[in-house]
């Protein structure tokens, strides 16, 4: 929990890791993953047009910095190494900070490491913090970072798309009723879906008009701030975050499309903040796969899909980096932790099978997951400020993913991110897939699926209801 009045001395931020930093043993373990499940057979040997062979089996390299890069240091336990001895004063951020910066920047922060690691090391909260510490030191922010750092202070958003279009793709879709309402649900919308990817804040504001709910979008949205916390950039990140909190404060629901948008309002906000949220989150999948569960929306065929084989990519910032902020939590407040790291299979099995149930209420597809899903899967390369500074790493690292599609013969590579669906889409293109890259809520919308639906109050789609509730029991015999 940061202090989000005063300036933040962001070596004490690292101070404060200390404990996980020593808990790293170097073991390299995190340099791997596999399915997760010893009984899940693997998917053989596959030659992808990446012309890369992989055998999907068993352990596989799965950080996309230390594939790409090779040494030691891109690695995650290089970079453990490297915060222990700036720690230690082994290395000087001062002196050596541009050095440290070349091996920390390439970093997709997508968290596998932190996933793999059996010492439970919070991999991704490191390296964010020595980034910060980094750029505290006087280091200047690399190119394409100072760049979206100049353009979120300018307009307010890092792609420099000005204010009045920003809401332009619901005037121009013929949502210009939702905006800026006074009701209970506040659609944040979030830079990339707004500038680039309107289908997916199209699709959004269409599922919701068409399944019922009443939301509002604000013009006066600005970045939600994660491409600088995750770049260590955090004064700009914490003026966003203000911004957003005093405009979002007066609604009860701010429900998102964006993995990266949702995960900064929820596990961001309040650990910056010292403090709760004032309003609800959810991700809009949340709401539909309720619907789904509670067998209050049937979804029909539509005949151009027939047949067709689906795959589904886990944007790392609502899968992993969820599943770990609910890991973290349970063994917080665990008692004994034997018995509650069921708790933790329990509550990420029940999370990732979020998106995973609305696919298979999809019918007349075929659903083929790919080797590495959920808590090991592989990351489509775009966050953590890389898909701006290294833009053909970025995209190489979705074309192995795509590869991995492949290998399961998916005609469709669904996902749930304007992010994501950007970088696995480029990769699509310029390396010749030949698949649809949708989000899962864009395939409804798009392809007219849905054949009927009663609403349901979107309470029972919160996390409140589902996750937290078995987070909120762990702990409690202990008090009686
Ligand atoms: S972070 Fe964990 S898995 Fe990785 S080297 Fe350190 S102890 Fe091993
Ligand atoms: S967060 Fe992802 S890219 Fe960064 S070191 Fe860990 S596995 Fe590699």
């Amino acid at each position: 929990m940061y202090n989000n009045k005063k300036k933040v001395n962001i070596m004490e931020r690292l101070k404060e890791l200390k404990n996980d930093i020593y808990r790293c043993i170097h073991c390299k373990a995190c340099r791997f993953a596999y399915s997760g499940d010893p009984n899940r057979e693997g998917i053989g040997e596959f030659t992808g047009n990446t012309g890369n062979t992989v055998l999907y089996e068993g352990m596989v390299n799965a950080c996309p910095a230390g594939i790409e890069f090779g040494w030691e240091a891109y690695w995650n336990a290089g970079k453990m190494w490297i915060a222990r001895a700036v720690l230690e004063g082994d290395l000087d951020l001062k002196r050596q900070g541009q050095e440290i910066a070349d091996v920390l920047y390439p970093c997709i922060t997508c968290g596998m490491c932190g996933a793999q690691c059996e010492n439970q090391v919070r991999t991704v909260d490191i390296i964010e913090a020595l980034r910060a510490a980094v750029i505290e030191a006087g280091l200047k922010p690399l190119n394409k970072h100072a760049w979206m750092e100049n353009a979120s202070k300018t307009k307010n958003n890092p792609y420099g798309g000005p204010k009045d279009q920003r809401t332009q793709w619901a005037k121009d879709a013929g949502f210009e009723s939702i905006l800026n309402k006074n009701v209970k649900i506040a659609y944040f919308v979030g830079c990339t879906a707004s500038y680039r990817q309107k289908n997916i804040a199209v699709a959004t504001a269409d599922l919701m008009n068409k399944i019922g709910y009443d939301i509002t979008v604000l013009d006066d949205e600005i970045c939600c701030g994660s491409p600088f916390f995750r770049t260590g950039l955090i004064d700009e990140a914490k003026r966003s975050m203000n911004h957003n909190l005093e405009l979002f404060g007066k609604y009860d629901i701010i429900l998102f499309s964006c993995a990266g948008c949702y995960r900064t309002f929820t596990i961001d906000y309040p650990k910056w903040t010292g403090k709760p949220n004032k309003f609800k989150t959810i991700h809009a999948m949340e709401l539909i796969s309720e619907m789904v569960a509670e067998d209050k929306i049937k979804l029909k065929k539509n005949p151009e899909l027939d047949g067709k084989v689906v795959t589904y990519h886990d944007p790392c910032h609502t899968g992993r980096h969820f599943g770990e902020w609910f890991k973290e939590r349970i063994i917080d407040k665990s008692s004994n932790l034997m018995l509650d790291m069921r708790k933790v299979d329990q509550v990420v099995n029940e999370w990732f099978e979020i998106p995973r149930r609305i696919i298979k209420a999809v019918p007349g597809v075929q659903f083929n997951e790919m080797y590495r899903i959920k808590m090991d899967s592989f990351c489509c390369g775009a966050g953590g400020g890389v898909r701006a500074q290294y833009p053909e790493f970025s995209i190489r690292t979705s074309h192995l993913r795509m590869d991995e599609a492949d290998a399961v013969g998916a005609d469709i590579m669904l996902t749930e991110c304007p992010f994501c669906w950007r970088n696995l889409y480029d990769a699509n293109e310029q390396y010749g897939h030949g698949k649809q890259v949708m989000t899962i809520l864009e395939m409804i919308s798009k392809y007219d699926m849905i054949e009927k639906v009663e609403k349901i109050p979107i309470e029972d789609a919160l996390r409140d209801n589902h996750v937290e509730k078995i987070i909120e029991g762990i702990g409690k015999k202990k008090k009686k």
